[in-house]
């Protein structure tokens, strides 16, 4: 039985205890179905473990909103050669930071399921083909 990397299933945002199911309906651009399941369509877990859990992938969203803002300011300051308008900064920041809002609203609750969630582990024998739900 191979098991999925878990690079893998974090990149195609998989359920952490199985790997298989799909963490969000719709894909990552669609607008209105960029919502996250219930429960996993594989094994059944439960992705808001308790209610409000979901705030707390705020603070990992801000995080990831910081490491962006920094590397386009970089990247700006090395390809407009330095020029000192504060508006082209702004402009930038604002524009990255929106089109990077639907990655980094699924990617900061999948790394808080994967990375920050303790009573969430991998379970290899939930990692199997079978389409069959366990329910
Ligand atoms: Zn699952």
């Amino acid at each position: 039985m191979s098991q999925t990397p878990k690079s893998w299933a974090m990149l195609h945002t998989k359920c952490p205890r199985c790997r298989r199911g799909d963490m969000f309906t719709g894909g990552m651009y669609s607008f209105g179905f960029n919502k996250i399941h219930q429960h996993c369509p594989h094994c059944n877990l439960h992705f808001e473990i308790e209610p409000g859990y979901f705030y707390a992938a705020m603070y990992v969203s801000y995080a990831l909103n910081v490491a962006e803002a920094l590397t386009i300011v970089a990247a700006t300051y090395i390809f407009s050669h330095n020029i000192d308008s504060p508006w082209l900064y702004t402009g930038v920041i604002l524009a990255g930071c929106i089109l990077l809002s639907p990655i980094n609203f699924r990617y900061s609750r999948v790394l808080l399921l994967y990375w920050l969630s303790p009573k969430i582990n991998y379970q290899p024998h939930l990692d199997i083909d079978d389409t069959t739900p366990y329910l």
